[in-house]
């Protein structure tokens, strides 16, 4: 958005005061940043991802994925880097520059949005959205208004690595949008190792918050689940998953885990775990990440230099 300057509000002939008035409350009411500037696009079928430079120099990814007529998804990053840090992921090992502002949130769902109509967004990009809560939600309220994208808020999921803070808010938006818990590991002791978050809530605390948010909103929440070989994908830890996921009422996604360079971690066999869980009546699907080769799977957006 470009800025409305003194000037031109004064020319529009209003008295002093009020246009005094007018032009602060213009200035309290918006932000204006220069929009982003794309400086990187790869593409595979489907798959888009776009590096975007900030006004400020840094950069953040968001990526495009068609997965059909009425099936045009953005995953929409909110922070650049993220404070969170899970050792399995890459922007994690970024580190945390900032949040990013509403105009920088929105702006990545617009650049997409000129190609085709955008149906569905999900909050998995870069960094935790519920750490940068208010200007998330402001984004979202204007991308599901008529007079933004008019993208339905069933089709907005936020996806949290478990801040209670944040889904306790959730529970009371006027919006019904969806919320995503990537859980990571069935036991806080290997939680913690995964997620290195000092104030990261127990698995406990967090289904208390998710049970609290069910019984206002009535939605289901799926439990995104990266299956690392070797370390969260035996059979006690499945049994464990499913132990946790039938305490609320939930879906779990296995997503398969995208190498990444410097990370040590290998994907887990996504099939093998499908079929365990299916035999304990589980409700379970497997999320197969579009965009590997172009680094722009689940947990491989990351803005080092190439
Ligand atoms: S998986 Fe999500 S919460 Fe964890 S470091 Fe990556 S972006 Fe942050």
């Amino acid at each position: 958005m470009s800025e409305l300057t003194w000037d031109e509000i004064a020319a529009t002939g209003l008295k002093p005061d009020k246009a005094k008035a007018l032009f602060r409350a213009y200035h309290q009411r918006f932000e204006f940043a220069p929009p982003l500037k794309v400086e990187k696009a790869e593409g595979e079928a489907n798959v888009e991802k776009v590096r975007f430079r900030l006004a400020d120099g840094l950069a953040i990814e968001a990526v495009f994925m068609d997965h059909g007529p009425d099936k045009k998804f953005v995953c929409v990053s909110s922070q650049v880097g993220c404070p969170i840090g899970c050792r399995f992921c890459a922007t994690g090992q970024m580190g945390f520059k900032r949040n990013l502002t509403v105009s920088e949130i929105i702006s990545q769902v617009y650049h997409f949005a000129g190609k085709q109509k955008i149906t569905n967004l999900v909050f998995m990009g870069m960094g935790e959205p519920f750490l940068n809560y208010d200007r998330v939600l402001k984004a979202v309220t204007l991308l599901n208004s008529e007079l933004g994208q008019n993208i339905a808020s069933r089709k907005i999921v936020v996806s949290t690595v478990g801040i209670v803070t944040g889904i306790r808010q959730f529970a009371g938006e006027r919006q019904k949008l969806k919320l995503a818990w990537s859980l990571a590991a069935p036991s806080d002791e290997l939680r913690q190792r995964l997620v290195p978050y000092p104030a990261l809530p127990t698995i406990e605390e967090t289904i208390k918050a998710i049970t609290a948010y069910q019984q206002k909103t009535k939605q289901r929440v799926t439990i995104e689940y990266v299956l690392l070989k070797g370390v969260n994908d035996s059979e006690a830890d499945l049994h464990e998953l499913d132990r946790l996921a039938r305490q609320i009422d939930s879906h779990i996604n296995l997503i398969e885990y995208n190498p990444s360079p410097g990370l040590s971690f290998a994907p887990g066999d996504t099939d093998r775990a499908r079929l365990a869980l299916k035999k304990l009546k589980a409700n379970v699907t497997v999320r197969r990440s579009l965009g590997k080769t172009i680094t722009a799977g689940c947990g491989q957006l990351a803005t080092q230099p190439d």
